[in-house]
C-alpha cells in the first residue's frame, strides 16, 4: 500500500496528515512505526499492560491539572483540533493570566498540546509536561523540546520547562497511589540544543509519511523503551 492511495486529494494535490509531538516521538523511535501508525492502525495490537499504562498516564495528566488552580482546559477532541488552535489564538491575543491546559499550537504542519502553560508573571510562560513514570527519560526531554520549538515559533515566550513525574511507581489509574506527591525536574537548559534539531527531525518525519512503508528489521528497539504495537506485523514480515 502506498501513502498516497490512502489520502484525500484537494485541487489535485494530496492532503498529507499533519505532524504532532506524538508523531515526531514515534518517528524518533522507529520510522516504520510512524508510517504504520498513520496508515495501518488496523495492524496495531495494544496489549493489556500497555493499555494500563495509557490509562495511568491519562489519569496522571488529570491529577497534574488538578494541582494547578484556576486553569482552563481546551477541547481535547482530536477531530476538532483546528477549533482548539483558533481558541488558543483568541485566548493568547488577550490579557490572559491564567493557566491553560492542552493549548493547541501549530508551527508549519506540526501541532502540539502542552499539558500545562502557566503564566510566569513576567509576560512569559512556564511549560509543564506530565509524565507518569518515576524518572525523566530521554524521550520525555525530546518531547518537551518539540513542544517548546512549536510554542516559540508560534510567538510564545517560554521561560522555563518542567517535567512533572510521579514520585513512586503507579500501578493503577484508580489506586490511592495516584494522590502521591509529584516531582518537578527543570529541563530548560537540557532541551536547548535539542530544540535546534526539531525542524530537521520534523522534515525527516514528513518524508516518511509521504513515502512507502519503510523497512526495518525487528530488534531490541521493538520492546524498549516500550513495547511496539506493530510487533506482530513486523515479525511476520521478517
Ligand atoms: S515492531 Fe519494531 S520495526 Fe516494527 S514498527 Fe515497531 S519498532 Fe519498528
Amino acid at each position: 500500500m502506498s501513502a498516497e492511495s490512502t489520502l484525500t486529494f484537494i485541487g489535485g494535490a494530496p492532503k498529507w496528515p499533519r505532524l504532532s509531538k506524538s508523531k515526531i516521538a514515534t518517528f524518533e523511535h522507529c520510522a516504520r512505526r510512524l508510517w504504520l501508525s498513520v496508515y495501518r492502525r488496523d495492524l496495531a495490537k495494544i496489549d493489556p499492560p500497555t493499555e494500563l499504562l495509557f490509562a495511568i498516564g491519562h489519569r496522571f495528566g488529570e491529577l497534574v491539572r488538578e494541582q494547578v488552580p484556576n486553569g482552563i482546559l481546551l477541547d481535547t477532541d482530536p477531530r476538532r483540533v483546528d477549533d482548539a488552535i483558533a481558541e488558543t489564538k483568541a485566548i493568547l491575543s488577550g490579557p490572559w493570566n491564567r493557566p491553560i491546559f492542552e493549548a493547541a499550537l501549530q508551527h508549519e504542519d506540526v501541532i502540539v498540546r502542552p499539558d500545562v502553560l502557566q503564566p510566569d508573571g513576567w509576560g512569559g510562560w512556564r511549560l509543564i509536561e506530565a509524565k507518569s513514570s518515576t524518572a525523566v527519560r530521554n524521550h520525555h526531554v525530546r518531547d518537551a523540546a518539540t513542544q517548546v520549538w512549536v510554542a516559540r515559533e508560534s510567538g510564545l515566550c517560554i521561560s522555563s520547562v518542567i517535567i512533572r513525574h510521579a514520585r513512586r511507581r503507579l500501578t493503577s489509574p484508580f489506586a490511592r497511589a495516584l494522590t502521591a506527591p509529584t516531582v518537578d525536574v527543570d529541563v530548560t537548559s537540557e532541551i536547548r540544543n535539542i530544540i535546534r534539531s526539531r525542524s530537521r527531525v520534523a522534515a525527516a518525519a514528513r518524508e516518511v509519511i509521504r513515502g512507502p512503508e519503510p523497512q526495518r528489521a525487528v530488534g531490541a528497539h521493538c520492546t524498549y523503551p516500550f513495547r511496539c504495537e506493530f510487533r506482530d506485523h513486523c515479525s511476520q514480515q521478517a
